[in-house]
């Protein structure tokens, strides 16, 4: 017997789920999919109360991953998400911060280990579909880097899912939304990112349209209200959001069925 249609996301962070995926994981439950997210860490070190950084006064990293467990949950209620599994990883922390010296932080947990619990979920829950970042967590951070490490362990040990992806967000894209910035006079001092950002258009495959799951991204972004200061798209113009939310890009690593060079659709070849 063929098993449920099943879309599983790999990610770091809790708030990491809805910029790159929100809207496949929205689109694919309207469409009867079911959808699993893994959320790998706890996020201990993301912003406490009033945007203080791990390490100031007043940031206490249980209380800021109490607040931040309880924001994925409402985030998830957006999306639609059908089920939830967090491994419990401490957060490693962006590259140089004290935490990565951590012996227990997810960054630092043997692949093997790490991998073994991920593909007891992909026994579990057989996703045809797997999600997660490329070979450099898209932009470096350690704990995005080893869910990229985990997820393909897994998918390579079990041999379960049938085509498996990474997130991208097409260099074309940014130029674009930058210009537009521009063009509409916004402050752009907090937009500067580095030359290397984003994936070469030649690279992505897969770009899947979910304009119309635009303010459900939204809800779920607003959800993770303790990370407002680092979510820049909320301080975007209503249709810079709409621009930059309305698609998401992946690219494919792998294919066991037949799939076409430009799909819009993860699921292609599989229903
Ligand atoms: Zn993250």
């Amino acid at each position: 017997m063929e098993s449920e249609l099943t879309l599983m996301a790999v990610h770091a962070h809790p708030d990491d789920e809805v910029i790159s995926t929100g809207g496949v994981f929205a689109r694919y439950a309207d469409e009867g999919i079911r959808t699993v997210l893994v959320t790998c860490t706890n996020g201990e070190q993301g912003d406490g109360p009033g945007g203080v950084k791990p390490g100031e006064p007043g940031h206490d990293p249980a209380d800021v991953s109490r607040r931040r467990l309880g924001e994925l949950r409402e985030s998830v209620a957006h999306l639609a998400i059908d089920h939830v599994e967090l491994l419990g990883y401490p957060d490693s922390g962006m590259v140089g911060w004290d935490a990565n010296a951590d012996t227990g932080v997810f960054a630092n947990v043997p692949v093997e280990q790490a991998a073994a619990r991920l593909a007891d979920l992909m026994e579990r829950y057989r996703p045809q579909v797997v999600v997660t970042y490329d070979e450099n967590g898209n932009y470096g951070h350690p704990d995005h880097i080893q869910a990229h490490r985990i997820a393909i362990a897994a998918a390579e040990s079990t041999g379960i899912p049938r085509k498996f992806y990474h997130t991208a967000i097409p260099r074309a894209g940014i130029e674009e939304m930058m210009e537009y910035l521009r063009s509409t006079g916004a402050d752009m001092t907090d937009f500067e990112l580095p030359d290397d950002f984003g994936t070469p258009d030649e690279e992505i495959t897969t770009v899947v349209d979910v304009s119309a799951y635009f303010e459900r991204k939204v809800k779920a972004l607003e959800a993770h209200a303790s990370q407002g200061e680092n979510i820049f798209l909320l301080r975007m113009p209503d249709d810079a959001q709409r621009r930059a939310l309305g698609t998401e890009s992946f690219v494919r690593r792998f294919s066991a069925v037949p799939s076409p060079d430009h799909e819009d659709d993860l699921f292609a070849g599989l229903r």
